[in-house]
């Protein structure tokens, strides 16, 4: 143990428990919910197994009344959901940690799409997104509602669940109830702060009789309130020091969700520090509290300084499961860290599983059996060509496999997209994806790297290795194709330029147009890079707000707040329909009505085309297959996320003259007898 960080190993009574150490796995979405019971145990399990004290739960059902659907949540409706439940709470007592379950009620919030039971609100509300009100609760409804918050806590008991949440903020019913403005009830639960409160004090108290002295009781609240139109600072700070007492642990949010999960575009590592800290004076109690940390010495300031008794994660417990034994074991420099790109939350938004930039193995620890810390022994030469993300992860799973591994790639530094991308706006973080794996590498003897070579297919035959990965990459289109355009578009043969060639350094002047077909973030950020070297810039998108599919990384407001504020015209709905070098058609993606635009320059973001030639020349008609001496990976298979890439690059890498260790399995519900 490095004793520099022993404070971070030292263990803290929470109420009735004891967290064996100070590194807490705050509750967070995975994707999985009540629907994949093995496959979230697993990864649950794999945290704990990687030293995290506390391991949570997503938010969970208490009742059919709060039904998330289409988002995966988790539930603990029935003896079923007990049953599940246990086996999470089983798989990381396993490991010597506490299990912690989040009781959640959704409120007005959701439509309750699944179960079709009315949604219940303080009042009658518009639900998130569907066209459905709840149903204002009156009486009756309130004491139901305390019935099934206690049974679900005996429920969570009888799961085996150390720590017992009760849930009063990111705008589900509980925050109904506590807001000056939702709030409008003439009896003793509306009105005053106190009785705005009731709800919330009535559940803590009755949570505590419920699970007795066996579990603790954990509250999720802001720090900060949830704004003047809800529960002021001045209010939430009341309710701090009165409630206080009554919870074992406070779990410390703040009011703006996009900030408190905010990308690192956005928003900075430990930016809830100051609100936590004026917090935790209050509460009289332990306090958790996140902040994307992935240094040890960030979190050993955070316990230091007194900001929090428990350093808190969610995503840098996902890109590195392992990370407090990495701490424990003074291998900090093996630590994955998060780059705050939001891609695991996004896919609890799309209904997926989780999925992560850094780290391929989550989700698939039970599904495909792999650990992010072992993997298979292997035998035989590689070739690599290409040292972006996916041939960076290949080049260290095959090294880590004991393969000898060459990695040759045309540039003269390693990191491919990663690199590139970095340089713009907002994206410094994702580097990372780069550094740890050529850290990690370079210390394999195993592995030689050979940058600024570029590579044909005669040289590869040459070279004569066992196995040969294709990790060329992609380039952006430069013809206008993409999901709108199935052709090539009209286009002038100067001044039409494509993300690429912003990378490489061009900075087109004057009226610029970016075209985003793309939606995500590098239309938007290209627009953004050209604005701040002084273009005047106009972003035309296909999509109805920029940067569409960045809601799903909570990072859309931000999006189109930070390119209306650089200036940039935003025109929705529309698309390119081609530029003579001086003239921009447009048409309206409903109508079809064109428009003619002066413009100096475009930028297409549309789509990238894999290149895959080198691949094609080497595995000729044959195509590939496991077996092939040729395979591709990445980008150049498949133009996607980076995620995808390396979790391509991962999959192949791990499998690489053994197959998969078995068949990915598939958890569904089987009729039986
Ligand atoms: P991915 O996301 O799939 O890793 P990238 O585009 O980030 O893809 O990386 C592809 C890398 O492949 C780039 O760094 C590029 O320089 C390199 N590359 C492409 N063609 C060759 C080649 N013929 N020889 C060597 N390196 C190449
Ligand atoms: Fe961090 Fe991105 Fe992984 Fe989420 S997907 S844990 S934000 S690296």
């Amino acid at each position: 143990m490095d004793s520099r960080f022993a404070a971070l190993f030292e263990p803290l009574r929470i109420g009735p428990v004891i967290a064996p150490n100070r590194f807490y796995q705050v509750p967070h979405c995975t994707g999985m919910g009540h629907a994949l019971p093995h496959t979230l145990a697993a990864l649950r399990a794999t945290k704990a197994e990687g030293g995290w004290g506390v391991v949570c739960t997503e938010y969970c059902s208490i009742h059919p009344s709060s039904d998330d659907h289409p988002y995966p949540f988790a539930s603990v409706w029935d003896d079923g959901d007990v049953a599940n439940l246990a086996a999470i709470a089983e798989a990381v007592h396993r490991h010597g940690a506490l299990a912690g379950i989040e009781l959640w009620h959704g409120g007005s919030y959701v439509a309750n799409l699944a179960t079709r039971a009315p949604s219940l609100g303080v009042r009658s509300m518009p639900s998130r997104e569907d066209p459905i009100q709840s149903q204002r609760m009156d009486r009756a409804d309130i004491r139901r509602l305390k019935d099934w918050h206690r049974a679900a806590a005996r429920r969570a008991r009888a799961a085996d669940f150390d720590i017992v949440y009760v849930y009063p903020t990111h705008g589900y019913l509980l925050s109904e109830f506590l807001s000056r403005s939702l709030n409008d009830r003439r009896d003793e639960y509306g009105g005053s702060l106190e009785n705005r409160a009731r709800l919330l004090r009535e559940l803590l108290e009755e949570t505590r009789d419920a699970v007795g002295d066996r579990c603790a009781v954990a509250v999720r609240f802001s720090a900060d309130g949830h704004g003047e139109a809800h529960l002021n600072l001045e209010e939430a700070q009341t309710l701090l020091a009165a409630l206080g007492p009554l919870a074992d642990l406070w779990d410390l949010v703040i009011g703006d969700y996009e900030e408190e999960m905010g990308s690192s575009r956005f928003v900075a590592e430990g930016a809830l520090e100051s609100r936590v800290r004026a917090a935790r004076a209050l509460t009289g109690r332990p306090v958790v509290s996140v902040g994307r940390f992935t240094s040890p010495d960030a979190m050993l300031h955070q316990l230091r300084s007194g900001v929090v008794d428990l350093v808190g994660a969610a995503r840098p417990s996902i890109a590195d499961p392992f990370l407090p034994c990495k701490i424990r074991d003074g291998r900090i420099d093996e630590i994955r860290e998060c780059i705050g790109c939001n891609v695991c939350y996004a896919h609890d938004a799309r209904g997926a599983a989780i999925r992560c930039t850094q780290n391929p193995t989550i989700g698939e620890e039970w599904r495909r059996g792999w650990h992010p810390e072992r993997v298979p022994p292997g035998r035989g030469s590689v070739l690599i060509v290409g040292a972006g993300p996916a041939g960076l992860e290949a080049a260290q799973v095959l090294g880590r496999r004991g393969f000898e591994v060459s990695l040759a790639d045309r540039d003269g530094s390693p990191g491919g997209r990663v690199s590139r991308e970095s340089r713009l706006p907002g994206l410094a973080a994702w580097a990372r994806v780069r550094d740890h794996r050529v850290g990690q590498i370079g210390r394999m003897a195993n592995v030689a790297t050979y940058y600024g070579s570029a590579l044909d297919a005669a040289t590869i035959r040459d070279f004569a290795a066992d196995h040969v990965l294709i990790a060329t990459g992609a380039r952006w289109r430069r013809d206008g194709t993409g999901r709108w355009h199935s052709r090539p578009i009209e286009l002038a043969a100067q001044r039409v330029y494509t993300p690429d060639d912003v990378m490489d350094g061009v900075r087109p002047a004057g009226r610029v147009a970016v075209f985003d077909d793309d939606h995500y973030y590098m239309g938007p950020v290209i627009a953004l890079a050209l604005a701040a070297a002084g273009a005047s810039v106009h972003y035309v998108t296909t999509a109805g707000r920029a940067g569409d599919w960045s809601s799903h990384t909570a990072e859309q407001r931000r999006t189109q707040r930070a390119m209306l504020e650089a200036g940039i015209e935003i025109l929705v709905s529309t698309a390119v329909a081609g530029f003579d070098g001086q003239t921009l058609r447009t048409e309206c993606v409903f109508t079809g009505r064109d428009a003619a635009w002066g413009a100096d320059a475009l930028v297409l973001v549309t789509s990238r085309e894999p290149s895959d030639g080198l691949y094609a020349e080497l595995a000729g008609s044959g195509g590939e297959s496991q077996e092939s001496r040729v395979l591709r990976i990445g980008d150049c298979r498949q133009p996607s996320i980076i995620a995808a890439a390396v979790y391509s690059a991962h999959a192949v890498a791990r499998e690489l003259g053994v197959g998969a260790e078995r068949p990915a399995a598939r958890e569904r519900v089987l009729i039986g007898p």
